[in-house]
């Protein structure tokens, strides 16, 4: 059986290392733990060591998931993937964050279709960081009118920004992609908006966001073990 305790443990004991470098506090940075084709039990360990926010990218995998996890308590579910307009009413019915807003008409739809029985919806700004045309997320100089538009939604609230630097093995690139992310949470805050969370690095690249600023990173396979070829490949 994958050794779960021992993983989380380290990817923690990274975030803490990381963050007293760049003169933070650990708890300056929260940790979701990415679980997209891993199984509920999965989740289910990493809750037991007291893991709560787990993201998620494919919506249907996620629901289902939800309904079989329904017993334990305060998890915390985020959507990290593409969300299409058609699958806006399930995700604000059962989701607690989404990450992935790149476009108002999607947030529009969050908003109506968020319950007035729950909580607003927690929701980030995705940010197209890398410059990679085949990659979601808003332009960066178009990031800050976004945001103030998802700030007036009515059922939801406005968090921060998500980014994704591009996957190659080149640290200053990297590090000049999440520096771009945080000089544009720079700026909604210029703006006035209140926003609290910066979303950025995963397994192979927290350390590199921590130092640049983020309050969140996002981390799947240093803690659940690789994915398979197969899951990878489906994307939508
Ligand atoms: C899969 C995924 C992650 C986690 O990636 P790992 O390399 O497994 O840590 C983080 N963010 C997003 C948007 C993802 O799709």
């Amino acid at each position: 059986m994958f050794q779960y305790e021992k993983a989380w443990q380290a990817v923690m004991a990274r975030i803490g290392r990381a963050a007293a470098m760049a003169g933070r506090s650990p708890e300056s940075v929260r940790l979701l733990a990415v679980s997209k084709t891993f199984p509920p039990g999965a989740v289910r360990s990493v809750h037991a060591l007291g893991q709560r926010a787990f993201g998620e990218n494919y919506v249907q995998e996620a629901l289902a998931k939800m309904d079989a996890l329904a017993d334990l308590p305060g998890l915390e579910w985020h959507l990290i993937g593409p969300l299409q307009s058609n699958k806006t009413g399930p995700v604000a019915e059962r989701f607690d964050w989404v990450h992935t807003v790149d476009r108002e008409k999607i947030a529009v739809r969050l908003s109506a279709a968020r319950p007035a029985s729950r909580p607003p919806l927690n929701i980030c700004i995705q940010v197209n960081i890398s410059g990679e045309t085949t990659k979601s997320g808003v332009a960066p100089d178009a990031a800050v009118a976004l945001a103030q538009a998802v700030a007036r939604l009515p059922g939801l609230t406005l968090r921060g920004l998500m980014g994704i630097s591009e996957p190659i093995d080149d640290d200053k690139t990297r590090r000049r992609q999440f520096g771009r992310l945080r000089e544009c949470f720079e700026a909604c805050r210029m703006a006035g908006l209140a926003v609290d969370t910066l979303s950025m690095g995963m397994s192979a690249d927290l350390e590199a966001a921590i130092d640049e600023g983020a309050t969140m990173v996002r981390v799947g396979s240093a803690i659940f073990g690789a994915r398979g070829q197969r899951s990878e490949g489906a994307k939508k």
